[in-house]
């Protein structure tokens, strides 16, 4: 066959051309476009009536409800919202009750949240309050990394309104990471919601302000909750802090009246300053792990607290795990992965693993003391 040669051009500067053309294809079609995205709802306080608004494929979609409506799904979160007609203040204490379910750093990592929660039938198979007048307690880290955070977050906000007319109860405490989210420290938020925040023509942290339903709710989330004799916060309780941990309400307090300042502030802030501390803070620590502590000191630190377990989240294990003679349970089992996680179960004194299956492997026995370690 004869090569067919366009008139009027030399074949190298054409076919350098064509070349020039598929090797810019070429790199256009492996830097993809950010895929159109479905989010939301965002729910702003907009004088009488609430504004909501959801992003459908890349597209916004506003809608003006009545302040107590129920929003129908539209994209992103599959179920109805019940905007609630008050949010309910912070528990900073409560009694235990017979079965106490815990989990934490879920990270956006929602469908993997749905399938251990149901597994292990703290949801029905509708993804409703299944633990009747029992407690579940979420340790903080639901914000960044992952892609499913507003997902997450109206999910526990349901089973929160749910649990509460049967009698029971969902604590959702904050962590580092809904700190940073709300004090504009974005160096972990997933791409999506930074594009969600410029459709919505808002700052990142906007979408969590204080004119919005989520960031209302926020705003009354704890960081330090006493169940019975077991202490549940994110990163750990230091002996160098440990006046935060004796006066749980005023640091819960304090905590929420310093949530959306900027790190710079809360940082330069010496009435601040202690609850943000990388090292030693409630939010941060990581003493119980990396050889700081040993059992001797635990044991003293939960003695003077009058308590039998700290649990504790924030330092990914394999497993949810058992430290210092069972005073320390460690629960982040790493679900920020996407692959697999765990909760706690802690049933009067029987402490167990929930599995990705429904399984339940025993974590400890306490028979009656806690074991001697020596
Ligand atoms: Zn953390």
């Amino acid at each position: 066959m004869t090569a067919v040669r366009p008139r009027n051009h030399r074949p190298s500067r054409w076919y350098a051309g064509l070349a020039a053309c598929l090797l810019a294809l070429a790199a256009h079609a492996s830097d993809p476009a950010p895929a159109p995205q479905d989010d939301g709802p965002y729910v702003f306080d907009a004088g009488k009536q609430l504004d909501a608004v959801w992003i459908c494929g890349g597209q916004v979609q506003r809608t003006s409800v009545a302040r107590t409506a129920t929003l129908p799904p539209r994209c992103g979160y599959p179920h109805a919202i019940d905007v609630p007609a008050s949010l309910p203040p912070a528990v900073s204490k409560a009694a235990a009750t017979p079965r106490i379910v815990a989990v934490s750093d879920i990270h956006g990592q929602y469908d993997l949240l749905l399938r251990l929660l149901r597994a292990n039938k703290v949801i029905d198979a509708d993804d409703n309050w299944a633990l009747g007048r029992d407690q579940l307690v979420i340790a903080g880290d639901v914000f960044d990394r992952g892609a499913a955070v507003n997902e997450t977050l109206w999910l526990l906000l349901r089973l929160q309104q749910q649990a509460q007319q049967a009698g029971g109860a969902v604590h959702f405490l904050l962590g580092n990471h809904e700190t940073m989210a709300l004090g504009g420290d974005l160096r972990y938020v997933n791409p999506k919601y930074l594009q969600s925040a410029r459709l919505l023509k808002r700052s990142y942290p906007g979408l969590y302000a204080r004119d919005t339903l989520l960031g209302q709710w926020l705003r009354t989330r704890p960081v330090l909750l006493q169940v019975g004799d077991t202490l549940f916060l994110h990163g750990g309780v230091s002996p160098a802090e440990l006046e935060l941990a004796l006066h749980i309400e005023q640091t819960n307090a304090a905590y929420r009246a310093s949530l959306g300042r900027s790190k710079a502030e809360v940082h330069a802030d010496p009435a601040t300053a202690p609850l943000y501390d990388g090292k030693q803070s409630p939010i941060w620590y990581r003493g119980y792990f990396d050889g700081q502590l040993g059992p001797d000191e635990v044991r003293a630190l939960t003695q003077r607290l009058g308590l039998a377990r700290i649990v504790v989240g924030h330092t990914t294990m394999n497993h949810i795990s058992s430290l210092h003679g069972g005073r320390v349970i460690a629960i982040d089992s790493g679900i920020k992965r996407g692959e697999s996680g765990e909760l706690l179960f802690i049933e009067n004194e029987r402490l167990s693993r929930g599995l990705l299956d429904g399984s339940r492997v025993p974590l400890r026995e306490f028979p009656g003391a806690p074991p001697r370690e020596d």
